[in-house]
C-alpha cells in the first residue's frame, strides 16, 4: 500500500473511477439475476430482449450506453437507463470513498458496503423486492468490519445492532398495521436495517432509522405534491409543497440561534404555524376522502395510496452515515438542543 501512496492523487481517482465503473457493471449483472432469480454464472451477457450475446465491445461500462445511444445494436430496444445509472453511480460513491479514507483496507470495506447499498436500493426502487440473502451477507460484512475496529463500535455493540434493527423496524411495520391495516414496511426493510445495525452499532441506528423516515416523508411530500399539480388540483399540490417549505424553515430557524434567541422568532414562528396547520388540514381532508374512496372500492386490499418502498430511503441515510457519520449527529444534537 505504501508504495502506492507515491502515485499522484489524481492518477488514484482516476483508476478507482474505473474500478468502479467495472463494479458497477458487474452489479448490474447481480441485480438483474437477482431479480429474475437465476444463479450466478460468469457467462456473457445477453440483450434481455433479443437474447443476442453481447461483444465485448458492446459491454464497455458507460461508454457502450454513449455509443449506441441506449439502444441494442441488434435489435434496436431501449436499454434501461439503469445500467449506465448504477455504474455511474458505483464509480463516484468509489471515488469519494477514496478521498474520504484514502487507500486502506477500510476503503475496500466500504467499497464492498456501497455496493451492496447499490444493488438493495437498486431492487427495491425496480420491484421493491429485497433478496434476503444480499443483506445477510452485508451484515456477516458488518460483523467483520467491527472485529478489525474500522467501524464506530465493538463486536458487541454490532451484534446487539443487527437484532436491534430488526427488531425495531418489525416494531414499526407492527404500529403501522395498527393504523393503515396493512404492513407500514416490508420484511426486507427489517433485514436491511439488520444489516445495518451490524455495520454501525444499535446507538446509530437511533440517528440511521429516523433520518430515513425524513428522506423518505420529503421524497413521498414531493412525488404527492407533483402529482397533485400535475391532475391540476392546485390547491392540495400547494398545501403538499408548503407543508414541505415549511418544515425546513421551522428547522432553520430552530437551528439559526441568532433568529432564535431573538424577538423577531415569534413574529416568523407563529404565523407560519398558523399557514402550516391550515396546508396541513388541507392535505388530511384529502387523505381522508381518499380512504373513504378506498374503503368503497371493491378491491380490499388496496392501501390507501401506494407507499414507496422505504428500502432505498434507509440506504441513502446510511450512505450519508457512512461518510458523514459525525456531522450527522452535531446537526442532529444541535436541532435538538
Ligand atoms: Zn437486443
Amino acid at each position: 500500500m505504501n508504495s502506492l501512496n507515491i502515485l499522484p492523487q489524481w492518477f488514484i481517482v482516476i483508476y478507482t473511477f474505473l474500478i468502479g465503473l467495472c463494479c458497477g457493471s458487474f452489479l448490474n449483472v447481480v441485480i438483474l439475476r437477482g431479480l429474475k432469480g437465476e444463479s450466478f454464472t460468469f457467462s456473457r451477457s445477453k440483450c434481455p430482449k433479443c437474447n443476442t450475446q453481447l461483444t465485448w465491445y458492446m459491454n464497455i461500462p458507460l461508454l457502450s450506453y454513449i455509443f449506441l445511444k441506449g439502444k441494442c445494436a441488434y435489435c434496436k430496444e431501449h436499454i434501461s437507463i439503469q445500467y449506465p445509472l448504477v455504474e455511474a453511480l458505483c464509480a463516484i460513491l468509489f471515488c469519494i470513498a477514496y478521498l474520504s479514507f484514502g487507500l486502506s483496507l477500510k476503503t475496500i470495506f466500504i467499497w464492498i458496503f456501497l455496493s451492496f447499498f447499490i444493488i438493495l436500493a437498486t431492487t427495491d426502487i425496480l420491484e421493491t423486492v429485497i433478496i434476503d440473502v444480499h443483506t445477510y451477507i452485508l451484515a456477516i460484512l458488518g460483523l467483520v468490519y467491527n472485529i478489525f475496529n474500522f467501524g464506530y463500535v465493538n463486536i458487541l455493540n454490532s451484534i446487539i445492532g443487527a437484532i436491534a434493527g430488526f427488531l425495531i423496524m418489525e416494531a414499526l411495520a407492527f404500529l403501522g398495521t395498527l393504523f393503515l391495516k396493512h404492513r407500514a414496511f416490508g420484511e426486507g426493510d427489517s433485514l436491511i436495517a439488520l444489516s445495518l445495525g451490524a455495520i454501525f452499532g444499535y446507538k446509530n441506528l437511533l440517528i440511521i432509522i429516523p433520518l430515513s423516515i425524513l428522506i423518505q416523508a420529503i421524497v413521498s411530500l414531493t412525488i404527492l405534491a407533483f402529482g397533485e399539480l400535475k391532475n391540476k388540483n392546485i390547491k392540495l399540490g400547494l398545501s403538499y409543497i408548503f407543508v414541505f417549505i415549511s418544515l425546513f424553515i421551522v428547522g432553520f430557524l430552530n437551528f439559526n440561534s441568532e433568529i432564535y434567541n431573538s424577538n423577531n422568532y415569534l413574529l416568523i414562528v407563529v404565523p407560519l404555524c398558523v399557514l402550516l396547520l391550515w396546508s396541513l388540514k388541507i392535505v388530511l381532508d384529502d387523505l381522508k376522502n381518499k380512504k373513504i374512496t378506498a374503503k368503497n372500492s371493491t378491491d380490499e386490499q388496496t392501501p390507501v395510496f401506494k407507499l414507496l418502498p422505504f428500502g432505498p430511503a434507509m440506504i441513502l441515510s446510511a450512505t450519508l452515515a457512512l461518510f458523514y457519520l459525525d456531522k450527522i449527529k452535531e446537526i442532529i444534537l444541535n436541532f435538538i438542543y
